[in-house]
């Protein structure tokens, strides 16, 4: 009887599936670390000519682009607590990277786990407590290294776990793990991974392999890298009242807010005069973070070739995203946190022949609370009624969503934090305008 029962719920299930053209596909939600969308060709901007991302603007090319997808913060732990719970930082408790989520609140695997999948996790996860929701897991411990890598894998002691030590490139070391797991993974059942790079974080280092990428290339400058305060650009949340903030506020690629020394940290010579100095800063800045870019776009490739080898290139959802975006020297910032475009945009990209049309685009207004609904409704689950994200499988599937909001919401918390200068801030961003305030010091 009890078996005859789960035949009639996977029927009933299988239908319902069907009826949007999905039926169970495996998914393989792949996200960087920083990697924003100035740093693709499909998405158009002036790095675009140097054909930074062959292989994602191919998926791209193939599927879907997503122009207006935004994290409420923007800012590595929380961005991921929102994917894992598909709720606000409000909600989900975790409003900067001291958060942290227990097993009881990873809901995304949970959900997908009672939807029949077989769950997986790699790379990094930076979410701190153990993984235990996924079936399987291989992280890396923190923000993790760079070069030889260690990870936390499940089958190796009790939480944290003993650490395994890896030889290679983090990138490639990530995916081998990832193909590993495929390879050996239980073929029953559709699986979901998510795989995680550590790459292009900060201080973006580059498998040596791609020491020479880009050596010789001028990288193209935005045209507002010299917009800085002393040649009077900026506004009230940019400069302080009374201009009082324009030598601390921000991380600068110049030496304008130069606590973190970016230009010190790469080697570049503190006497050279400006611009030369911020110019030279850049280039270096840039071919780093892009042989990072690079190495992940190459090993993205990877695992597609591997889906192809197993044959389920064509029933497999590639989803690729970073946490959140970052600055490339626009108005002469780096890193990321603000609310403006550069910082709080998504890249997201989703491959799935047969069902999402060849080359089309969306500018639906998403934010990083709908994943996990979206993800779950493409499993064929029951997105619980705590997540305040909402499924935009519709969308996928070249439907009108019957709802959707005209407005997303961002908070960053950590006013003034790590010597970056930047300040706690909420707002609210249309498709048209944005409105943020910004806390006084
Ligand atoms: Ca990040």
């Amino acid at each position: 009887m009890k078996r005859l029962l789960s035949i009639a719920l996977l029927a009933g299930f299988a239908l319902t599936a069907d009826a949007y053209g999905v039926d169970q596909p495996n998914i393989l939600f792949i996200m960087s670390d920083d990697h924003t969308t100035q740093a693709f060709g499909i998405y158009g901007s002036r790095l675009a000519s140097l054909n930074p991302t062959p292989n994602l603007d191919k998926l791209a090319n193939e599927g879907m682009i997503f122009s207006s997808v935004f994290c409420n913060n923007s800012i590595c732990t929380p961005s991921r607590a929102s994917i894992i719970t598909g709720q606000y930082p409000q909600t989900n408790g975790v409003l900067d990277l001291m958060g942290r989520i227990n097993p009881e609140k990873q809901y995304l695997p949970q959900e997908i786990k009672k939807a029949g999948y077989l769950t997986a996790m790699i790379g990094k996860w930076h979410l701190k407590e153990e993984p235990a929701a996924f079936d399987y897991y291989n992280v890396l411990p923190g923000q993790g290294r760079y070069h030889d890598p260690v990870t936390r894998d499940s089958n190796n002691g009790a939480w944290p776990r003993n650490t395994t030590e890896h030889t290679g490139h983090s990138s490639d070391v990530i995916t081998d793990l990832s193909i590993d797991w495929l390879k050996n993974r239980d073929k029953t059942k559709p699986f979901f991974l998510m795989h995680h790079f550590k790459a292009p974080h900060d201080l973006f280092s580059n498998a040596k392999r791609y020491d020479s990428y880009l050596e010789d290339t001028e990288i193209p400058e935005p045209d507002n890298l010299y917009d800085q305060p002393a040649r009077g650009f900026g506004s009230i949340s940019t400069r302080g009242i009374d201009d009082s903030l324009v030598d601390t506020i921000g991380a600068s690629v110049s030496r304008r807010c130069n606590t973190w020394g970016l230009g010190k940290r790469l080697g570049i010579d503190e006497a050279l005069p400006e611009p030369g100095f911020t110019s030279a800063v850049y280039q270096r800045f840039l071919k780093r973070y892009l042989r990072c870019v690079k190495g992940v776009d190459d090993n993205v490739k990877r695992l597609v070739d591997y889906l192809k080898e197993e044959g389920i290139y064509e029933n497999t959802i590639i989803i690729y995203t970073g946490d959140q975006g970052y600055f490339l020297g626009e108005h002469d910032f780096f890193d990321k946190r603000w609310m403006y475009e550069e910082g709080m945009r998504m890249p997201f990209i989703v491959h799935y022949p047969g069902s999402i049309e060849q080359g089309s685009r969306c500018d639906l207004l998403i934010n990083n609370t709908d994943f996990a609904p979206t993800l779950i409704d493409i499993a064929g689950g029951q997105v619980p009624e705590y997540m305040q994200g909402k499924s935009f499988k519709r969308t996928l599937l070249g439907e009108k969503e019957k709802e959707w909001r005209d407005a997303t919401y961002y908070r960053y918390w950590m006013h003034m934090a790590h010597n970056l200068g930047n300040p706690a801030h909420f707002g609210i961003r249309t498709d048209k305008y944005k409105l943020i305030f910004f806390l006084r010091s």
